[in-house]
């Protein structure tokens, strides 16, 4: 008799089965698409391999998956004739886990939204969604490898399973599910074909239903667009990403010239990525005459499209191309040129017709949009059409570049942007009123990576971008200041006080009812971003900025007379410190916040006295 192996299933194995054997999900069916998804990849695996490996088990049987019945073992079976697995490769492949974020991820869904389980295709653990259904599953696989042994897997989900060898006679893989009491309904032959309809109507191999063939579509991208509706589109990205979400948008490319390639792409409406759980694996799959090459390909497309999801088919591109090389050949750079301008394209398109898509867009991937801007220099003008932002007259709804171009009166030279960490911080920025008395828009940037991404794209239809505390910018200040010699003393006084503390003292022409302000020398980072820079590397220093005061603002007003009258006084020494500090707090950038406190605490005694 065969030697019987008992395994343990890995920790996280037992977690996720103990969420899908109590989880309330309705939608139970879905087991069945993730098992023939499976059943797909083996067979894509297999079909790569006989085109391009001679040594191969049963190198002649038919591409094809089959379920069955057997009413008395009250057994629903799945079986395909793909690539099998050794007994290694069960161990591998079904007791265990690859992403470890997974688990408590699926844990807080199914609490919270239990229908969203839905998702578990996406995190690679589909298989053991038949666990929702069956009291027992059997797994019967050969390898195709040639003298590959056979091997059945068995384990009733709770917190072990079992390898032994036995006899198959036919490479491939044999799922029998032994299905629990209440969920007979899957032994009917009209349920499993109505969920076949449902999910899996583009399997690209013949799937028999009791020995009878199901009537499926195929590689749909390679028909011409007039044979394809909507619905069509729709269907097959709910089949390639198992799910019932509509995705966002969708491109159907085909081209002749420079090279053959047929393309269907996808914008998914959610992303885990969004939700700041894992980075996302590159989402289409290279295919050379409809035979699989790399399912997720790295190099079909640039990292910060890895979102898009969908298939990329050229008949130029041999079977037998070597992973390492597909990123280098000459051929899949030209489609990646080709597609990603399209891909482009079609979300500025997306954006003039469709905004509130586009929004959804936007929402989920604009990161991804910055992410390209600053590292794919070829695409970066395009994608800057791509951007939106909130801005002074736009802080409820978007405007994007373009627009605001149109907008900008005829003396204004620059793009001007405002960075902070919420609009309502920005607002309070007192560099802002002169663009207000202007009527100058100023982008407001929130997310932090906006800054750099400005600066890598440097221009916008030749036009600079310029922080508003860089611009170089007067309004007329309506208050004649006529003191003009006490003023410049007091400057010099302000010189000297700060004189390692700033670059310059000036008094200001962007004040209007604001006390002070620091702004930037010419050419000087924001310090927004030095605090970026700061985060990267600690030794960083931040650069000098200069201090412009508005001499017609009451305190500044009164410390002038205080110097006039006592250019020694502690209190006028005090409320000098105070008044770089307080701008100092409000940049989030003060390193003596003892001293600061205790000199504010000098200054409210003297007040507490006086009242
Ligand atoms: P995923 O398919 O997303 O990787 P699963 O938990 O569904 O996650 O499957 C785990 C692994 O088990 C697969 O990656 C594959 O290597 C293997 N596997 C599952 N079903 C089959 C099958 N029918 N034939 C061959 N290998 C399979």
């Amino acid at each position: 008799m065969a030697e019987v192996k008992n395994y343990e299933f890995q920790s996280e194995v037992k977690q996720l089965l103990n969420i899908l054997v109590y989880s309330l999900y309705k939608n139970k069916e879905v087991f069945l698409r993730e098992l023939i998804s499976n059943s797909i990849d083996a067979l894509n695996k297999v079909n790569f391999e006989i085109l391009t490996n001679q040594d191969i088990e049963d190198k002649e049987i038919e591409l094809r998956i089959d379920i069955s019945f057997n009413k008395t073992k009250k057994a629903l079976i799945i079986e395909d004739t793909g690539i099998g697995m050794t007994d290694k490769e069960l161990i591998e492949n079904i007791g265990t886990i690859a992403h470890s974020g997974t688990i408590e991820f699926l844990r807080k869904i199914s609490e919270q939204k239990p229908n969203d389980i839905n998702l578990i295709g996406q995190f690679g653990v589909g298989f053991y969604s038949c666990f929702m259904v069956a009291k027992e599953v059997y797994i019967y696989t050969k390898s195709y490898k040639k003298g590959s042994k056979a091997w059945l897997w068995k384990s009733k989900g709770d917190t072990n399973y079992t390898i032994e060898e036995t006899v198959k006679k036919t490479r491939g893989t044999r799922i029998e599910i032994i299905l629990k009491n209440e969920d007979k309904e899957f032994l009917e032959k009209t349920r499993i074909e109505g969920i076949i309809q449902k999910h899996s109507r583009f399997v690209p191999f013949p799937i028999y239903v009791d020995g009878k063939k199901v009537e499926t579509k195929k590689a749909i991208w390679t028909n011409s667009k007039s044979n394809l509706k909507k619905e069509d589109y729709i269907d097959f990205y709910k089949f390639i990403e198992n799910t019932d979400e509509e995705p966002i948008t969708y491109l159907h490319l085909s081209s002749d010239a420079p090279v053959q390639f047929n393309a269907l792409l996808y914008i998914p409406s959610s992303s885990l990525e969004s939700i700041g759980l894992i980075k996302l694996d590159p989402g289409v799959d290279l295919y050379s005459r409809k035979v699989l090459i790399q399912k997720g390909s790295k190099d079909l497309l640039p990292e910060y499209l890895r979102f898009v999801k969908g298939v990329i088919d050229s008949e130029e591109i041999p079977l037998n191309i070597s992973r390492e090389t597909i990123q280098n050949d000459i051929k899949i750079e030209k489609i990646r040129k080709h597609v990603v301008r399209k891909l482009i394209d079609n979300l500025k398109k997306l954006k003039q017709k469709e905004f509130d898509k586009y929004l959804d867009f936007w929402k989920l991937f604009s990161k991804n949009v910055k992410e390209g801007i600053v590292s794919d220099y070829e695409n970066r003008e395009r994608l800057a059409d791509l951007l939106l932002f909130n801005s002074m007259n736009n802080k409820q709804d978007y405007i994007d570049l373009k627009k605001y171009e149109e907008n900008m009166k005829e003396e204004q030279k620059e793009i001007y942007f405002a960075t902070g960490s919420s609009i309502e911080s920005i607002e309070k920025n007192p560099a802002l009123e002169a663009f207000k008395i202007k009527s100058f828009d100023v982008l407001y940037l929130t997310d932090p990576i906006d800054e750099f991404v400005l600066e890598h794209l440097r221009v916008y239809s030749d036009k600079n971008f310029k922080s508003i505390e860089s611009a170089d910018i007067k309004v007329e200040n309506k208050s004649e200041v006529k003191d003009k010699k006490d003023i410049e003393s007091f400057l010099e006084y302000l010189k000297t006080m700060y004189k390692d503390k700033v670059e310059d003292v000036r008094i200001s022409n962007r004040l209007v009812s604001g006390c002070c302000i620091l702004v930037n020398p010419d050419n000087s980072p924001s310090i927004q971003m030095e605090k970026i820079l700061k985060m990267v590397n600690k030794d960083y220093k931040f650069t000098k900025k200069i201090l412009e005061i508005n001499p017609s603002h009451e305190l500044i007003r009164e410390m002038i007379r205080i110097h006039k009258e006592k250019p020694d006084s502690g209190d006028l020494k005090d409320l000098t410190y105070l008044l770089l500090d307080n701008l100092l707090i409000r940049e989030g950038v003060v390193d003596n916040i003892d001293d600061v406190i205790l000199r504010m605490q000098n200054i409210m005694l003297k007040a507490a006295k006086k009242s």
